[in-house]
C-alpha cells in the first residue's frame, strides 16, 4: 500500500541521506555564494530528500579556482601510481558502502535496487580499470632520419563534467576515473535530480582524493552547467545527456576552443532475424528496452522483427511487458520503478499521446499502472506500440521511457534503410544464430556499439560512444585517456 512504501522510504531516507549535501569545493562542504537551494525528490514518493545548493556562475568560478589551484601545487606533480593508488582506494570505498550507495541511489532516481547494486559495481570497475589503464599511457620516441623526437602526454589541468541522472554515480566514474587518472582535477555538475550518490562518494573519499582535485557543483543545467562549458579556465569539457544540450555545450566550448567529449541520446534498433529462437529473443529485448526504466541512452528502442517469427515473439513480448511488477524500486520483488522525475513521465506521455494520434496500436500499455499505492510516483507502464509510420516523432526521437516501437520486416535491405534512418547512432543489436547474418547487421548498423544475441553489457576495454548525432569521443576504454590528455612533439636538433 501507499503507507507501506512511505514508510519504507522514509527509514532508507533517514539511513542514507547524509548531513554533507552542499558544494564540495577545494575539500570543503560550502553553501552557494547566493545561499539559494533547491529540493531533490524521491520519484516514488514525491517527498523531498534533501535540499542542495543551487550552484551558480560565481560558484563554478571557485570550483575552477580551487581546481586549478590543487592541479598546480599539487595533482600536476604526482606519478601514475601515486594517482593509481587514489583509484584503487576510490573503488575500495564504493565497494565497501555499496549497498548504501545503492540504496541512495534508488531514493534519489527510481531505479530498482537490483539495478541500482550494478551500478555501484561498474562504479568500483571504472576506478581500478583506469587505475590500470593509466600506467599504460607512456608517450613514444621517435627515432626518423635525420632527426629525433619524443611524443609526450600531458593532463589538461582543470576538466569540466556534466552528469545526467539516469546512472548518476555509475556516469560520474566514467568522467572521473579516466579524468583524474590521467592527471586532471575536475568540476563536476551531477544532475539537479540526482545529486546525492556523486555526493555521498566525495564525503567518503575525502580523507584519500587530496582536497580540490574533485570538486561538485550542484545546480540547474541553465545556471551551472552552462558557465562551467563556457569558462576559459575549462580546457575540455565532457558530457553526457541530450542532443539539444549536447550542441549547446558545443557551441560555449566553440568560443575558447575547449575540447569537447559528447554522449548523446539514442534511438537503437535490433534486427531480429528469421532463425531467431523467440524465446530468447523475447528475453533479451525486453532486457533492452525495459531495463532502467527505459531511461538508458543505449535502450533498444526500435525493433525490426522478421515476418517469420514476429508473431511469435510479439505475443512473448507482450506477455513479458504485462507481466512486469511495476512498483516499489526498493522492494526486491518490482521489475520496472518509476521514471526519475513528473517531468519525464509528462515527456514520454505526451510521445504516447502523439504515437496514438499516429495510429499507433497499442499491444501493451500506454496507460500509467492502476494501483493506488503508485499514484504519487512517476510510474509508466511497460509500453509497446505498432504501426506507427517511420517518420513519425515517436519514432524519430528518444523517449527515454519503457515504450518500444515494434516494426516487422522481409527484406534486409529496406529494413536495414529504416534501422538507420534516424539522427541517432549510439547503439544496435542484431538476434540471430547465424553467425554470418549476425555480422552483417552488425557491419550494417550505422552505430557505436553493437550486441549480437544481449544488450546493455559493457566491460571496460571497449569504446563506448557515438556514431551521427549521438556524441563525439569514447569511453570505457584505454582510448579515453586520449580524451584527457594533450598530445606534446618534443624534437631534438642533430647538429
Ligand atoms: P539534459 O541533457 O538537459 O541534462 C543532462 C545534464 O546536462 C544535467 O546535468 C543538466 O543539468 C545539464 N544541462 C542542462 N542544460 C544545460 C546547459 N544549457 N548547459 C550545460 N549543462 C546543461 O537532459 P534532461 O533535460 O534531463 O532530459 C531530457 C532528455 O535528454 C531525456 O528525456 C533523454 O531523452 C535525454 N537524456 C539522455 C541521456 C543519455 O544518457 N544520453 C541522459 C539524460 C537525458
Amino acid at each position: 500500500s501507499k503507507e507501506t512504501i512511505l514508510s519504507r522510504h522514509r527509514t532508507a531516507a533517514e539511513e542514507v541521506v547524509s548531513d554533507h549535501t552542499q558544494l564540495y569545493i577545494g575539500g570543503e562542504w560550502q553553501d552557494a555564494a547566493s545561499g539559494e537551494t533547491f529540493d531533490t525528490l524521491d520519484p516514488t514518493t514525491g517527498e523531498v530528500l534533501a535540499s542542495v545548493p543551487r550552484g551558480r556562475a560565481e560558484d563554478v568560478d571557485r570550483a575552477i579556482e580551487a581546481a586549478w589551484d590543487t592541479y598546480e601545487r599539487e595533482w600536476s606533480e604526482t606519478t601514475t601510481s601515486e594517482r593509481q593508488a587514489v583509484l584503487l582506494e576510490i573503488a575500495d570505498r564504493v565497494e565497501a558502502h555499496s549497498e548504501e550507495l545503492a540504496k541512495l541511489e534508488t531514493l534519489d532516481n527510481g531505479k530498482t535496487l537490483m539495478e541500482a547494486r550494478i551500478d555501484m559495481n561498474t562504479t568500483a570497475e571504472q576506478f581500478r580499470y583506469f587505475a590500470g589503464v593509466v600506467e599504460s599511457d607512456r608517450g613514444q620516441t621517435e627515432d626518423g632520419d635525420g632527426y629525433h623526437g619524443k611524443v609526450i602526454h600531458e593532463p589538461y589541468g582543470v576538466v569540466g563534467q556534466i552528469i545526467p541522472w539516469n546512472f548518476p554515480l555509475a556516469m560520474a566514474s566514467w568522467k572521473l576515473a579516466p579524468a583524474l587518472a590521467a592527471g586532471n582535477c575536475s568540476v563536476i555538475k551531477p544532475a539537479e535530480q540526482t545529486p546525492l550518490s556523486l555526493l555521498r562518494l566525495m564525503e567518503l573519499v575525502d580523507d584519500v582524493v587530496p582536497d580540490g582535485v574533485v570538486n561538485v557543483v550542484t545546480g540547474y543545467g541553465e545556471e551551472a552547467g552552462a558557465p562551467l562549458s563556457k569558462h576559459e579556465g575549462v580546457r575540455k569539457i565532457a558530457f553526457t545527456g541530450s542532443t539539444v544540450v549536447g550542441k549547446q555545450i558545443m557551441r560555449n566550448a566553440a568560443d575558447n576552443v575547449t575540447d569537447v567529449t559528447l554522449e548523446l541520446g539514442g534511438k537503437s534498433p535490433i534486427v531480429v532475424h528469421e532463425d531467431a529462437d523467440p524465446q530468447a529473443a523475447v528475453e533479451t529485448i525486453a532486457f533492452a528496452i525495459f531495463a532502467n526504466t527505459g531511461e538508458c541512452c543505449e535502450a533498444g528502442s526500435r525493433l525490426f522483427v522478421h515476418e517469420d517469427v514476429a508473431d511469435d515473439v510479439l505475443e512473448g513480448l507482450i506477455g513479458a511487458a504485462e507481466g512486469m511488477t511495476v512498483g516499489d524500486p526498493l522492494d526486491e520483488a518490482t521489475d520496472l520503478g518509476p521514471k526519475v522525475s513528473h517531468e519525464q513521465v509528462e515527456r514520454t506521455t505526451n510521445y504516447l499521446e502523439s504515437a496514438r494520434e499516429g495510429g499507433a496500436e497499442f499491444l501493451a500499455g500506454g496507460e500509467p499502472p492502476e494501483d493506488e499505492a503508485l499514484e504519487d510516483g512517476c510510474f509508466v507502464a511497460p509500453t509497446l506500440v505498432e504501426g506507427l509510420d517511420h517518420e513519425h516523432e515517436a519514432v524519430q526521437e528518444e523517449i527515454f521511457g519503457p515504450v518500444l516501437e515494434v516494426f516487422r520486416w522481409e527484406d534486409y535491405d529496406e529494413m536495414m534503410t529504416l534501422a538507420n534512418d534516424v539522427d541517432y547512432g549510439l547503439a544496435g543489436g542484431v538476434i540471430t544464430n547465424d553467425i554470418e547474418k549476425a555480422d552483417r547487421t552488425a557491419h550494417d548498423i550505422e552505430a557505436g556499439y553493437i550486441w549480437v544475441n544481449t544488450w546493455h553489457e559493457m566491460s571496460p576495454g571497449l569504446p563506448y560512444g557515438g556514431y551521427k548525432q549521438s556524441g563525439i569521443g569514447r569511453e570505457l576504454s584505454v582510448d579515453t585517456l586520449d580524451h584527457y590528455t594533450q598530445t606534446k612533439s618534443i624534437k631534438y636538433g642533430l647538429h
